[in-house]
C-alpha cells in the first residue's frame, strides 16, 4: 500500500460563494492588467494590490479575529489563492507572509510577535521573505553557515542569504541562522528568527535573471543586530520549524498554476473551432490539471484537519512543476508562434515570459532530485 493519502475532498458552500465574490472583485480590479503581467501570478509584487487584497479581508483568511484573521477554512483559502492565481493578480507582495510566516508565528510566535506582526499581515501591509539558502546552501539546508552570535540584548549577525525572492522589497525575512556551530550534529543549532531589513549592517542587492527581471536578491549580514524578543520559537529548533513550514510551501495551488496563463493564452489562439490535435492536447492538460487540482486540494482538507500531508505535499509539488513546465514546449508544437517578449501579440509576449521563468519551476521550493528523494523514503525505498 502507499504510504501516502489524498482522500477526496469538496468544497464546501461557504467557499463556493467565496469563489463567486472573488472572481467578480477581480474581474474588476484587473480589468486592464495586461496577460504579460498576469504572466508573472504569484511572482508579481504591487503593494497596492495586496493592501486592497487586506481591505477586502482576503489575506490571513483562516487565522483567529484577534490577530487580524477572519476564522475562515483551509479551504475556503483555497478556493481564494486559486481565483488570484487563475487571475494572473499580483500577489507576491504578501503571499509568503500569508502562506508561511503567519501559520509559523500562530504555531511557535510569542504573544507579543503575533500581535505585531499577523494584523499588519492581514491588512497587506507588511511584506515577508524567506531567508533559507546561501552560498553554497541550498539543498543541503542543514549546512546552513551565516551564524548570530549571543550578545547583551539580542544577537548580532554576519554572513549571507541568496535568492532571497522579494528580498530588497520585502520589510522582514523570516531567517534561518546558526547559533550553535556542532559539526557533527549539523541539523541542531540551527534558529529562526525575524528580521527588521531596514536595521543598519544589512545590505541587499537585487539579482537580475534572464528574462531581466530582478525578483531575487542577496542579503549580506554584517554584525547586524536582532534584538532577543526577534528570536521564533526555541533557539536550536530552527531545523524543526522549517520542516513544519515546508508542506505549506509546498501543496498549494501555485504548485501547478503557474503557467495557468500561457494556457489560457493558447486557448484563446486556438479558440471556439479546435482541430483534433488542438483539441486532444487541451484534453489531455484538463484532464491534468483537474487531477492536481483534486490533489492539492486533498492536502488543503489534511492541512484543515491539522494533520501533516509533508510526503502528499512533496507529491504534489513535483508532479506540478513537470506539469507547469511543459506547457511553453506543448503550447510551442501546438501553435508554432514565436516567443517574444516585445511581440504584438500576448500570447507571443506570455510565451516569452513562461519559458524563460519555467526552468526554475523545479528548483525554487525544494528541487525536483531533493523531492524525489524524500518522496522514495517516505515510500521506504531509501
Ligand atoms: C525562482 C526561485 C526562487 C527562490 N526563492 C528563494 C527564497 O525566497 N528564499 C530562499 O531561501 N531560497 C530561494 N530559492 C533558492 C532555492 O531554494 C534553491 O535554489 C534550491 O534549494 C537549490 O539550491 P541550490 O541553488 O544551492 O542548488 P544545489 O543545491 O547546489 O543543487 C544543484 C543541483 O544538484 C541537485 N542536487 C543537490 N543535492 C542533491 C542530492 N542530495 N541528491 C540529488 N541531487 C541533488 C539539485 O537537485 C540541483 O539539480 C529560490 C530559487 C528559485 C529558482
Amino acid at each position: 500500500m502507499l504510504p501516502f493519502r489524498f482522500d477526496p475532498q469538496d468544497l464546501p458552500p461557504p467557499a463556493l460563494e467565496l469563489q463567486k465574490e472573488v472572481r467578480a472583485f477581480l474581474d474588476e480590479t484587473l480589468r486592464d492588467y495586461p496577460a504579460e503581467l498576469r504572466a508573472r501570478t504569484w511572482t508579481g509584487f504591487d503593494a497596492d494590490f495586496s493592501r486592497k487584497l487586506g481591505a477586502q479581508g482576503w489575506i490571513g483568511l483562516p487565522w483567529p479575529k484577534a490577530y487580524g484573521g477572519h476564522e475562515r477554512t483551509a479551504l475556503e483559502r483555497y478556493v481564494l489563492l486559486e481565483e488570484l492565481l487563475v487571475a494572473g493578480a499580483p500577489v507576491a507582495a504578501h503571499w509568503i507572509g500569508d502562506r508561511q510566516s503567519g501559520p509559523l508565528l500562530l504555531k511557535y510566535g510569542t504573544e507579543e510577535q503575533r500581535q505585531f506582526f499577523l494584523p499588519k499581515i492581514a491588512a497587506g501591509e507588511m511584506y515577508f521573505c524567506i531567508g533559507m539558502s546561501e552560498p553554497n546552501s541550498g539543498s543541503d539546508l542543514a549546512s546552513v553557515r551565516t551564524k548570530a552570535e549571543k550578545v547583551d540584548g539580542g544577537y548580532l549577525v554576519n554572513g549571507s542569504k541568496l535568492w532571497t525572492t522579494h528580498g530588497h522589497r520585502c520589510h522582514t525575512m523570516i531567517a534561518l541562522f546558526r547559533t550553535d556551530p556542532k559539526p557533527d550534529k549539523r541539523h541542531d543549532g540551527l534558529t529562526q528568527f525575524l528580521v527588521d531589513l531596514s536595521s543598519k549592517g544589512i545590505t541587499r542587492r537585487p539579482i537580475y535573471d534572464h528574462s531581466g527581471g530582478d525578483d531575487f536578491s542577496e542579503v549580506i549580514f554584517e554584525d547586524a543586530f536582532v534584538p532577543q524578543d526577534r528570536l521564533v520559537g526555541e533557539e536550536g529548533n530552527g531545523w524543526a520549524q522549517v520542516m513544519s513550514e515546508l508542506a505549506f510551501e509546498r501543496s498549494g495551488p501555485e504548485r501547478y498554476l503557474s503557467s495557468f496563463v500561457l494556457m489560457q493564452e493558447m486557448m484563446k489562439r486556438i479558440g471556439g473551432n479546435p482541430s483534433d490535435q488542438e483539441a486532444a492536447v487541451i484534453g489531455r492538460l484538463t484532464a491534468h490539471i483537474t487531477t492536481l487540482r483534486r490533489m492539492s486540494l486533498s492536502v488543503a482538507g489534511t492541512l484543515e484537519r491539522g494533520e501533516n500531508p509533508s510526503l502528499e505535499a512533496s507529491v504534489v509539488k513535483d508532479l506540478g512543476a513537470v506539469f507547469e513546465q511543459q506547457m511553453p514546449n506543448i503550447a510551442h508544437d501546438l501553435i508554432g508562434a514565436d516567443a517574444d517578449p516585445e511581440g504584438a501579440d500576448s500570447f507571443e509576449r506570455v510565451m516569452a515570459y513562461v519559458t524563460q521563468a519555467s526552468v526554475s519551476f523545479s528548483l525554487r521550493g525544494g528541487t525536483r532530485e531533493i523531492l524525489r528523494g524524500i518522496i522514495a523514503r517516505g515510500m521506504g525505498l531509501r
